[in-house]
């Protein structure tokens, strides 16, 4: 068989990564190009000196309805590094009186009042329904009532976190995508799945260890500055200084953000970047047990949001926090531990300088998820026949997240190896029938098989 020849992959976040993955598991050479010297993107783990601590850029909240996520990381071999919490469970904290309520979800959950918010009614919950059937220009506030009952301890802190924006301007669409995915699908697609030993050691490292195992080159601190177009091809690029010239079979991959996508291929319409997400860590010298009992506590009626807790560090995340961030690190850090000192049990009391910290300033988290925003996304495929997109920032009917740039690099990968077995497309007649914005159909990894285990207990996943 003649020679298909080399995927050139620019950028080693999640979308990349997962792309060069299922490349080379197709027998394909593979050279991926990241500016930053280590892989991961928004999705990595670092060693913070003067904390002592290993830390990630920002919780990240994975579940196991993610499929394409958890399947990528069975295939590298990250999932090892994973911890399924069984049963479904997701503990909830009132900052302002510390009212505590756990929800779980599974089964007949909605008819039993101890599994639900407070003082909420079953028809309550299928008022989030209405977010299924929400028209492309209809935001979260456009479909849930602001007097509905969930509104304020439910459906506003899961969106602004699962969209990194607010209610009245993220996609009514994209919420409706996540409920599709994770409660409707019921229990077993709602486990939380926590990386305790860093978001890197599960999703990063496997991976990069793996490719490198298989012969792709992986080159880091390489930035891709600029792509060179004939016709309707790419035929070259620079990277961290050298010039790289494709050969006619070889082909490319762009897996960097929207913003530096756009700048390097002429005329591609993108979202806008959204907003920032504050992370702040706490080095503990001391067990802290949370509200609820488990490793990380939703929060409403303040500002942070989300609180997690392992080896020996506490985090707090806010997302949608642009004003936050332009705020001095100490001041953020004070803010947020005056809102969540008070309700740590026993160790660690109010009015104690707070312990030693790093705040992590994330700009432009996720790219813009407002029903405008989203009607940018492209498509995987591009009018350059060897040139497709990757990203959280492409067309996958999902929110920004991991979940999607998984399911973006599959489908890149997917795209480049039909365009190697079709004729009619590499000889350039292809690009003459589709040059309208065209929405294949993808199939994306299959479900991870979920392993029985005794309620209540975590469980590595496999
Ligand atoms: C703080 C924070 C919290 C989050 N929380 C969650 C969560 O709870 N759950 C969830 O599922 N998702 C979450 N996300 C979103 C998730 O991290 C992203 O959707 C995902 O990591 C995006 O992956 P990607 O590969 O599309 O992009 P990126 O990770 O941005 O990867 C793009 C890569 O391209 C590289 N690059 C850029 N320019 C160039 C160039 N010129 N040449 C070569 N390389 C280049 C970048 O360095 C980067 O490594 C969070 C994100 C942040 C920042």
């Amino acid at each position: 068989m003649s020679d298909p020849g080399i995927v050139h992959v620019i950028g080693a976040g999640l979308a990349g990564l997962a792309a060069a993955v299922r490349l080379t598991e197709a027998g394909r050479r593979v050279a991926i190009y990241e500016q930053a010297p280590q892989a991961g993107g928004r999705c990595r783990s670092f060693h913070d000196a003067a904390l002592g601590r290993l830390m990630d850029n920002g919780n990240h909240m994975v579940l196991s309805g993610n499929r394409a996520l958890l399947d990528y990381a069975r295939r590298t071999g990250g999932s090892d590094a994973l911890e399924e919490l069984r049963p479904a469970a997701f503990p909830f904290l009132d900052l302002r009186n510390g009212a505590s309520w756990t929800l779980v979800p599974g089964g007949l959950w909605l008819f039993d009042p101890t599994r639900r918010v407070p003082g909420s009614r079953p028809v309550d919950y299928l008022a989030a329904l209405r977010c299924l059937t929400a028209g492309r220009e209809h935001s979260v506030a456009d479909r849930l009532s602001p007097n509905g009952a969930l509104f304020e301890p439910l459906w506003r802190p899961l969106a602004v976190s699962a969209l990194n924006g607010p209610v009245e301007r993220v996609s009514a669409r994209l919420f409706g995508a996540v409920l599709r995915e994770t409660l409707l699908r019921g229990e077993a697609a709602c486990r939380p799945v926590l990386a305790p030993h860093g978001l890197s050691a599960a999703f990063v490292d496997p991976a990069t260890a793996r490719l490198r195992a298989v012969g792709a080159a992986v080159h880091l601190g390489a930035r891709v500055d600029a792509l060179t177009f004939e016709e309707d091809r790419v035929t070259g690029f620079s990277a961290g200084g050298d010039s790289v010239t494709l050969g006619p079979r070889d082909s490319v991959i762009l897996a960097a953000p929207a913003w530096v996508a756009e700048r390097l291929v002429p005329g591609l319409v993108v979202p806008p970047p959204g907003p920032a997400i504050v992370n702040l860590h706490i080095r503990l010298d001391r067990p802290v047990r949370l509200p609820g009992g488990l490793p990380f506590v939703g929060l409403v009626g303040g500002i942070a949001e989300w609180l997690f807790v392992r080896d020996g560090l506490l985090s707090v995340t806010v997302s949608d926090a642009d004003a936050l961030a332009d705020l001095p690190a100490e001041e953020i850090a004070a803010r947020l531990w005056v809102e969540i000192a008070r309700h740590l049990t026993a160790t660690q009391r109010l009015g104690e300088p707070i312990p030693p910290f790093r705040v992590v300033k994330e700009r432009r988290a996720t790219p813009d998820q407002s029903s405008e925003s989203v009607s940018r996304r492209p498509a995987t495929r591009t009018r350059w026949i060897n040139l497709t997109l990757a990203g959280d920032w492409t067309e996958t009917g999902l929110p920004a997240t991991l979940e999607a740039a998984v399911r973006s690099g599959n489908r890149a990968a997917d795209a480049t190896l039909s365009n190697g077995n079709n004729p009619i497309r590499r000889s350039g007649l292809f690009t003459a029938f589709t040059s309208f914005r065209h929405r294949p159909i993808w199939t994306d990894g299959g479900a991870v098989p979920a392993r029985p285990g005794p309620e209540g207990q975590s469980k590595k996943r496999g």
